[in-house]
């Protein structure tokens, strides 16, 4: 299948999943996971429909970036984040996805607010708690949305979890559902700044029907909109 059907076969399944579970299509955007695809193919889902590109690595953003591959969609980062690589990001990226420490919250608050801008940021979980991965434990997020929500320069829009990988079908359902109530938790909470919580990020080739099921507004995909990846490169 092209992208073109790829792109329109999924967002069928997001509509069906999302009319299951009460609610309307429209609440969950599909968000192209564009790493390691070439600038053509990327200006390919554009054309395709696809309105959000995420970004793993800074070095391919920035590639991307200066070919003018992303015309027509907004950038989200969904990769883990370096401090000294936050400066190529702020300012140019709708919305940074993987925030996890107060050391990081704090330099995009900096590089924000000396380019007079705000940037928009969900705070990643670790929600199946696995030492490989980052983001913050559930029991430290509250803490940390409070910080989020108090550093100026960054609006704080919500949350994004990896769970771990299926093992079987279905088998992601319990993460799914314990993101959105810890995204329900800090939606009901009281911040310094102004916060906009209205973004749960989960759900990716193989779970996001589940992800959409359990609250999910914005589901990640790259191998079923185009095609399996080569191996992975370290990250960068
Ligand atoms: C690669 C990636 C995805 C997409 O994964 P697929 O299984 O290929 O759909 C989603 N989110 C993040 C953070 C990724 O790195």
């Amino acid at each position: 299948m092209s992208i073109q059907q790829q792109v329109a076969a999924i967002r069928q399944k997001i509509d069906e999943a999302a009319r299951r579970a009460g609610r309307a299509p429209s609440e969950v955007t599909l968000e192209a996971a564009t790493k390691v695809q070439s600038s053509e193919r990327i200006r390919e889902a554009i054309a395709a429909g696809i309105t959000v590109c995420g970004e793993n690595r800074v070095q391919e953003f920035n590639a991307h970036w200066a070919d003018g591959a992303y015309e027509g969609a907004e950038v989200h980062f969904i990769g883990h984040l370096q401090k000294n690589k936050v400066k190529y990001l702020v300012g140019k990226v709708s919305l940074i996805e993987s925030v996890d420490s107060p050391e990081l919250l704090e330099v995009i608050g900096r590089r924000a607010r000396s380019l007079g801008v705000r940037q928009d940021i969900l705070l990643e979980v670790n929600i199946g708690r696995e030492a490989s991965k980052s983001g913050v434990l559930p029991e430290n997020l509250g803490q940390l949305a409070a910080l989020a929500g108090a550093t100026e320069g960054v609006r704080l829009r919500g949350l994004m979890a990896i769970p771990p990988v299926e093992e079987i079908s279905g088998g992601n359902s319990r993460y799914f559902a314990e993101m959105y109530q810890l995204f329900i938790d800090i939606r009901e909470k009281k911040y310094d700044n102004e916060v906009c919580i209205d973004c749960l990020s989960m759900g990716m080739s193989d779970d996001f029907e589940e992800a959409v099921a359990h609250g999910s507004t914005l589901v990640r995909i790259g191998t079923a909109l185009f095609g399996k990846r080569p191996p992975m490169r370290a990250q960068g």
